[in-house]
């Protein structure tokens, strides 16, 4: 059976890079699997979820390579919602309780004192019918708390083997608030049963809602989907990321200039049994996603490690991809595939692009400290047309006549030409400097 599977986002924030790595082990195991990727919008909670931060995860989705088969908003889904909790009441799985907040942090202060663990204590389950009209009558609304049943809850995951949870460590978790709304936990497990999720691949911060999920799945006679918890991204203190780190966030990321591939490899592979490396093509990032080789430790990484991972991206990127990039940075697509084949080793994003082709096309402010050494070199520069051996033809000229050799006499002729004392190998960029600009720039003239 092919897979179907998820990523569930709540639209309070920008997707980090801790949210791209459970985006894409949801993607990358459809796109290996032959599944079906679905993008559920969690926006129950409708103080904090916003359409433009909707429209940001799909967008942002898009940048990674991640297009979802299927999209919907759990705010479109309410009677689904409304209809299971309908199915839980009559049941007696759904018991209203009236307590307010304060009082349960007193009675949850008083079991830690006695040191009892904070587990809700199902007094409203104890209440009786007038007690309950009488609460009602004083303007108390009740919200409503799931009956756990006792014992172990068990499941085999894909990432963590074997795992179970005893029930009786568990409060009665809320399903429905005060006001009526939904908190995430009932409104997913609808979901996953009325859209056939299979596999519910997602954060180890997950592990207990599985616990209550797995018996609220059974309680609404759906089938329980597979689970896998991967570990969560961490920086290399070990600190979780959070939406409100927003330099690492994905937009964050893009306006930095890393390159999707980048963000993809550091989110999928850290933390794998895989060595993290540069894999911009997400057929063979699928390939090497293995649920059950992701560590138990905390995936630490160091967001310095995408400026490697990008260069790798850029160098191996070819000018096809790279032309319409180059000409958004204003670099004319006639001399552009020889620009980018000339610097682009020289780039850790591709963005520096932009300041090797000032130094093209200038003006450059040439250092030259020995103005009869250029001057000579000058009077040996070949006429155009210019190629790739150009600059090496002329560097032997000039050795043959003037004796100097290797750095001696190459880093003066950087320096005059580009104003730098490092760059990429100027046989490429001195065909596109040309022969005018070098002579001006060899005078000492900006140019
Ligand atoms: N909205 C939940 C979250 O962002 C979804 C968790 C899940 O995948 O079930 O954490």
């Amino acid at each position: 059976m092919a897979p179907v599977v998820r990523f569930a986002p709540s639209p309070t924030g920008y997707l980090h890079i801790g949210n791209a790595r459970t985006a894409l082990f949801n993607a990358l195991f459809a796109r290996r699997e032959g599944g079906t990727f679905v993008l559920r919008l969690d926006d129950t909670d409708t103080a904090r979820s916003t359409p433009e931060f909707a429209a940001a995860i799909a967008e942002d989705l898009r940048w990674l390579g991640i297009a979802p088969d299927r999209s919907v908003r759990q705010s479109d889904r309410i009677a689904l919602y409304d209809a299971a909790a309908e199915r839980l009441r009559a049941s007696g799985r759904l018991y209203p309780a009236y307590e307010t907040p304060d009082e349960l942090e007193r009675r949850r202060r008083r079991q830690l004192g006695r040191g009892q663990p904070p587990v809700y204590d199902r007094a409203a389950l104890r209440l009786t019918q007038a007690e309950r009209t009488a609460l009602e009558a004083e303007g108390r609304r009740p919200h409503w708390r799931f009956r756990l049943d006792p014992g172990p809850v068990t499941w085999t995951d894909l990432v963590r083997g074997p795992c179970h949870v005893e029930a009786e460590s568990l409060s009665d978790p809320v399903l429905v608030r005060e006001d009526g709304s939904y908190l995430y936990t009932l409104p997913s497990v609808v979901d996953d049963a009325e859209m056939g999720i299979t596999h519910v691949i997602r954060g180890e911060d997950h592990v207990t809602n599985t616990a209550v999920q797995i018996q609220i799945f059974a309680a609404l006679g759906a089938p329980v989907p597979v689970f896998a918890h991967h570990n969560l991204l961490t920086t290399a203190s070990g600190e979780g990321l959070s939406k409100r780190l927003g330099h690492l966030s994905l937009r964050g990321l893009r306006a930095d200039g890393y390159e999707p591939g980048a963000v993809a490899s550091l989110a999928v592979l850290t933390g794998s049994a895989e060595a993290v490396r540069a894999v911009a093509d997400l057929d063979e990032l699928a390939r090497l996603l293995d649920l059950a080789h992701v560590s138990r430790a905390p995936a630490k990484f160091d967001p310095h490690d995408l400026d490697q991972l990008n260069a790798r991206i850029i160098h191996g990127m070819d000018a096809a991809e790279a032309l319409p990039r180059l000409a958004a940075l204003g670099i004319p697509p006639a001399r552009a595939e020889a620009f980018w084949t000339a610097v682009r080793a020289n780039l850790t994003k591709l963005s520096d692009a932009a300041a090797w082709w000032r130094v093209v096309e200038g003006p450059v402010m040439p250092v030259v400290a020995d103005a009869a050494f250029a001057a000579q070199a000058a009077a040996l520069l070949p006429p155009e047309p210019w190629d790739g051996g150009t600059w090496k033809a002329w560097g032997d000229a000039v050795k043959a006549r003037i004796g100097l050799k290797g750095k001696a006499l190459f880093l003066p002729l950087r320096l005059a030409l580009t104003g730098l004392d490092h760059g990429p190998d100027l046989s490429g960029l001195l065909p596109l400097i040309g022969r005018e600009r070098a002579l001006r720039r060899l005078r000492g003239e900006a140019a």
